[in-house]
């Protein structure tokens, strides 16, 4: 009778028949045993795709809703399954959503005031832009003298208006080619970022290393890799200052914090990449209360508050820039279906 709440994301086409294919794998099975779970799945996969994608995805969202029913059936929050926390409340960067930084713009300026004011005390800005009128090609992506300067300009006007102990990240969505990720990395160096995110694809991970040695710039990347095995690469070979699994899809909050533990011992940071609903965003606060390399977890519902505040019976779960983590058993919100439909997919 205990029912768990999971999430996945970037998955939402692939997600329901594999997740269905995984019930042969589930049913008649102790759900504390969630290891067993993750290597059931994980492994009767290897032929057809379970090192990464969609399938790990999938197996994310049941690994998640495992620990909720752990959670539930124990009388416990998850963060005391999972070793116990380390903080009571877990920070939190607002990305700027759909309003670009266009130096002098009043809609830029309002949107820089708004994140103040709900508390934040870190954001993220995005400076790629397949449109800039600079660019002499639609399809390579290495920048011209005006596209890079436009990105500076998008980053100097954000920085001046945010105070000096404000955090600001700066993504470029794992677009441009090394060059490009270097000039820009480069460039950027004075207005000290807390990170530029993913000037290169993170596929090649000789490439972000060469980005990440050229600059002082910090480096973070990792939204699209996938479990321990994707991380081990990055980490070994030091190309990034700080990585960000995206706990909803990475395989899951144990796998997480096993990423987590592994970029410890190189003494590097976790600043999960975070998407989703306020389940997931929740589920990722539980093993972010855990690990003691956490930096900064993301939030991206700026432009959708209706939506975000109403998706759980809980309501807003960020007060003032923070995660406070609950004491209710398991992830400790649960969905509220009236407010989620204003988000289903058809
Ligand atoms: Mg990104």
């Amino acid at each position: 009778g205990v029912v768990g709440q999971g999430e996945s994301t970037d998955a939402a086409m692939g997600n329901v028949p594999l997740i269905d294919s995984f019930s042969r794998l589930l049913i008649g099975q102790d759900p504390l045993n969630i290891e067993a779970a993750f290597e059931r799945i994980r492994t009767s996969g290897v032929f057809a795709g379970a090192q990464s994608g969609q399938y790990v995805a999938a197996l994310t969202a049941v690994e998640i809703a495992l620990w909720d029913i752990a959670g539930k059936a124990l009388g416990l929050p998850v963060y005391q399954l999972l070793g116990g926390r380390v903080r009571q409340r877990v920070r939190v960067y607002c990305d700027s959503g759909a309003q670009e930084m266009i130096p002098g713009d009043e809609r830029s300026k309002a949107r820089i005031r708004q994140i103040q004011e709900m508390g934040f005390t870190a954001a993220k800005i995005d400076i790629d832009d397949a449109t800039d009128p600079a660019r002499f090609d639609r399809v390579n992506w290495t920048a011209s003298n005006g596209e890079i300067d436009h990105m500076v300009a998008k980053v100097a006007f954000t920085r001046e208006l945010y105070p000096k102990t404000f955090d600001l990240a700066v993504d470029m969505h794992a677009r441009y080619d090394a060059g490009t990720g270097k000039r820009v990395a480069k460039e950027v160096e004075p207005f000290k970022l807390m990170w530029l995110e993913e000037p290169v694809p993170a596929e090649n991970i000789d490439a972000m290393r060469e980005v990440r040695a050229s600059t002082s710039t910090p480096i973070c990347c990792g939204e699209n890799v996938y479990m321990r095995w994707g991380f081990r690469e990055i980490l070994e070979k030091r190309a990034a200052d700080i990585i960000m699994p995206d706990f909803q899809k990475c395989g899951g909050l144990l796998e997480a914090r096993k990423i987590a533990d592994m970029a410890h011992t190189y003494y590097v940071p976790v600043a999960p990449h975070a998407v989703t609903s306020p389940i997931g965003m929740m589920a990722t606060a539980h093993v972010c209360a855990a690990i003691p390399n956490f930096l900064v977890q993301e939030w991206h519902w700026i432009d959708s508050l209706d939506l975000w505040r109403n998706w759980v019976k809980e309501g807003e779960i960020i007060q003032k820039g923070y995660i406070v983590l609950p004491e209710r058993p398991g992830i400790g919100v649960e969905m509220n279906e009236d407010g989620a439909r204003k988000a289903q997919v058809p």
